[in-house]
């Protein structure tokens, strides 16, 4: 079976763990948010593409979600010992290796497809992990408090404030003239089923799905998702600040409203809102209610064989 996955940062990384123990023998293609990007100290900082490549092979630092394992941080402690800013991104020594080879085969011509290939020889994720585009696409935050209106980068806002300044809207530079990398086109064509993981719907799929030609791709096929939200918040992070920028309810409702049934065909649910298995404003979405923890490997499993399950049932 072939399943492609639109992916952003942890919540696809930990799905995709389960996906992969649910369906060993299918071919899975994860196209990757690359909106996140940020070039920091000269250096080409994918954190999405990072953090499936470095979970799925094994080289995550599970605590935290993202970032590598037994991680130092002596480079960012000499940089801010020259007052070299930014220190608020968690820039570690063996992180920073996988960013010194990507930015110096980019340096070199290579596409960013071509260099998380590079970088995945290493990683053997299992999977093959395309960027959504080869093209530069950065997220950009507006925000509106007392100092005026400014725009600021996505993990300036994320990661240096937290979210904690509100969101007026999102500007994805560049998307509009991006055309999808190699390859993703085709593994949306081919695919019998896009899965939707418990990703930030606004910031990493919504992102994903602003390159031109993607969203059409994908409405022509059975898709299946997989709600981020159980009982009206984000299991971790800040999903919400975002929903909220975009005017929509930070609930598995408004999550597949927000979609809608042109773009979804089935979206899985937390037993938890087992209300939105018969709410009027999802007719046309085939809605299924199980536990949507993914607490440990056998719990995230089973969250992605309900996917598969349903994604069959909707194309048989
Ligand atoms: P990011 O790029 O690192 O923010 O990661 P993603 O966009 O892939 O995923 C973030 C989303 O994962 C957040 O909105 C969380 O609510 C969601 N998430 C994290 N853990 C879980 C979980 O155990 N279950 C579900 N259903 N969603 C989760
Ligand atoms: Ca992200």
């Amino acid at each position: 079976m072939r399943i492609t996955v639109l992916a952003g940062g942890v919540g696809a990384a930990r799905f995709l763990r389960g996906l992969k123990a649910a369906a060993p023998d299918s071919q899975i293609t994860v196209i990757g948010n690359t909106g996140d990007d940020i070039t920091l100290f000269g250096l080409h900082v994918s954190p999405d593409l990072d953090t499936v490549m470095y979970t799925l092979g094994g080289g995550i630092n599970d605590y935290q979600g993202w970032g590598r394992q037994e991680e130092s941080y002596t480079v960012l402690a000499e940089l801010s010992a020259y007052g070299a800013g930014p220190d608020w991104f968690g820039l570690g020594d063996r992180d920073i290796a996988t960013h010194l080879h990507r930015t110096s085969m980019l340096g070199a011509g290579l596409p960013l497809s071509a260099a998380t290939r590079v970088l995945c020889q290493r990683w053997q994720p299992g999977v093959t992990l395309l960027p959504m585009s080869d093209d530069r696409i950065e997220t950009h935050v507006v925000l509106r408090d007392e100092e005026g209106e400014r725009t600021v980068h996505f993990q300036e806002w994320w990661v240096r404030l937290h979210a904690a300044v509100p969101a007026a809207g999102f500007v994805v530079t560049g998307a509009a003239q991006a055309t999808p990398a190699p390859g993703v086109l085709e593994a949306i064509a081919l695919a019998d089923v896009v899965l939707f993981p418990p990703s930030n719907p606004v910031v990493s799929i919504g992102t994903i799905l602003a390159v031109p030609g993607i969203a059409d791709a994908v409405r022509a096929k059975t898709v299946v998702g997989v709600s981020p939200i159980i009982g009206g918040a984000p299991v971790r992070g800040m999903a919400d600040k975002c929903l909220a920028a975009i005017g929509v309810e930070a609930t598995a409702a408004g999550v597949a409203v927000h979609y809608g049934p042109a773009l979804l065909n089935g979206w899985l649910v937390d037993e938890r809102d087992k209300g939105a298995l018969d709410a009027p404003e999802l007719a046309g979405i085939a809605v299924r209610a199980v536990p949507l923890y993914m607490s440990d490997l056998p719990a995230t499993a089973a969250i992605a064989r309900a996917a598969l399950d349903l994604a069959q049932e909707l194309s048989g």
